[in-house]
């Protein structure tokens, strides 16, 4: 029998492996966490948007260097410019700065007990004669490399999550259920502490671009859409363009961005799809944006990667306490998440679909006839009302807007 050198090894300190280390080694366990950064946090790839939500639900007070500011709701804009001002005390969040953020979620494990080893690449999954995970092989910046062994291994990598799929995960994603982004963060840009949305399918098609408010007249500009568009699918009429080419055209067309400078640039992909079948097997469970928990309408994945890590660590105490890593022990999260988040993200995910079905001409008279009530409501996965207000001067949307209506197809 292999000698176990931790408890569980949880591969990634993002905020899914960073908050399921911290409640792991509080509840008694002995945890190894590994990320193949030199430094956590960096690079970031991200626009740093966070509701207050998940951290007040867990306690958690946000120092001050963890952000850049403080933002009190959405401007959300159609394709013909009409605004909505969306301002509610749910709507109260932050722009991070991320590579301070996930950092102090990895010291808030580290105080907790937990070891967090950077330049530590998981490269391969150890297994036992009948398949199951006992360790990982890591590699420390790609010179040493060595064996580590637990009876719990926890995959929070993130979009690459190739030792997940080496645990028999299918964690590959499709074209359609990617979101590919571009981002810069930009200067001078005033603002009026809203982020801001800008939805139309010439803008960002089956997307959105973003302007997340940093101090100082900063602000991550950015965009995110369909992966499928990128590859030449003519959706909205554009065809086939990169999200970089859109967001350059968005900013030539801003006022206050066109000569705004650049002071950072980077390209990611984000799962906007539903989440995998399954979060665990015997020995192991896949948390975060590695088991695709993002929110299909906006691709934003921390709140919920920090969420599933509350779940999963309260799972991994109960078997650590019984010795009993199977799948059936391990199940539990599987069911609490898809019970409650999962709801969620499922909902969002059906709003999507029929969101990338909307030609522009429809976006506006949507856009004319919302409020910001309708927003919440259709956010709340309340769709009834602002659909039926939408079919009131548009009937003939009824073919696509009846997918939100419960017992119609
Ligand atoms: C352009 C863009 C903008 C976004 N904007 C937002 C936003 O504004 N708000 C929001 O909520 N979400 C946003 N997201 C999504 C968000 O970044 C992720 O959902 C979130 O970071 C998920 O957290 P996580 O802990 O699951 O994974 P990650 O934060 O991705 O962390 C995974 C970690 O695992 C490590 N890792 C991977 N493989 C290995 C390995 N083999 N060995 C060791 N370490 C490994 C990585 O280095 C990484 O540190 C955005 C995504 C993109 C691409």
């Amino acid at each position: 029998m292999t000698k176990n050198d931790h408890d569980v090894i949880v591969i990634g300190g993002g905020p899914a492996g960073a908050t399921f280390a911290r409640l792991a080694a509080q509840g008694g366990m002995d945890v190894l966490v590994i990320d193949k950064r030199k430094e956590i946090g960096v690079p970031v790839r991200c626009g740093e948007g966070l509701g207050v939500g998940e951290l007040v639900k867990q306690g958690l007070d946000i120092p001050k260097r963890c952000y850049s500011t403080q933002v009190e709701g959405s401007k959300v804009v159609g394709p013909n410019g009409r605004e909505i001002i969306w301002k509610t005390d749910d709507t109260k969040g932050w722009i991070l700065e991320r590579k301070i953020f996930d950092k102090w979620l990895c010291e808030l494990a580290v105080e907790k007990g937990a070891k967090v080893k950077t330049y530590t690449r998981a490269v391969e999954v150890l297994k036992d004669g009948k398949g199951k995970p006992t360790g990982v092989k890591i590699s420390h910046g790609g010179r040493e490399s060595y064996d580590v062994h637990a009876p719990l291994i926890v995959s929070a990598e993130g979009m690459e999550s190739m030792m997940a799929r080496q645990m028999g995960f299918k964690t590959v994603h499709s074209l359609y259920d990617v979101d590919t982004c571009y981002e810069y963060e930009m200067k001078p840009y005033d603002h009026e502490n809203l982020i801001e949305l800008y939805f139309g399918n010439k803008i960002a098609p089956r997307g959105y671009v973003w302007i997340f408010p940093k101090a100082d007249k900063k602000a991550n500009v950015g965009i995110g859409i369909g992966g499928n568009v990128v590859n030449g699918k003519k959706l909205g009429g554009v065809d086939g363009a990169a999200p970089k080419v859109l967001l350059d055209e968005f900013i030539k067309n801003n006022d206050q961005l066109k000569d705004a400078s650049t002071l950072l640039d980077f390209g990611g992909v984000i799962s906007v799809g539903a989440p995998i079948n399954e979060f665990v097997q015997d020995n192991c469970m896949v948390i975060g944006t590695a088991a695709k928990q993002v929110d299909p309408i906006h691709g934003g994945g921390i709140g919920l990667a920090m969420e599933c890590g509350v779940m999963a660590a309260a799972v991994a105490i109960k078997a650590h306490e019984k010795k009993d890593y199977s799948k059936k022990m391990l199940m539990e999260y599987d069911k609490v998440w898809r019970a409650e988040p999962g709801k969620v993200v499922a909902e969002r995910l059906l709003l999507r679909k029929v969101i990338e079905k909307v030609s522009d001409d429809d976006f506006n008279h949507i856009f004319n006839t919302l409020t910001d009530h309708d927003l919440k409501a259709i956010m709340d996965g309340k769709f009834a009302g602002p659909v039926t207000k939408v079919l009131a001067g548009r009937p003939q949307l009824i073919g696509i807007l009846s997918a939100l209506i419960p017992g119609k197809k």
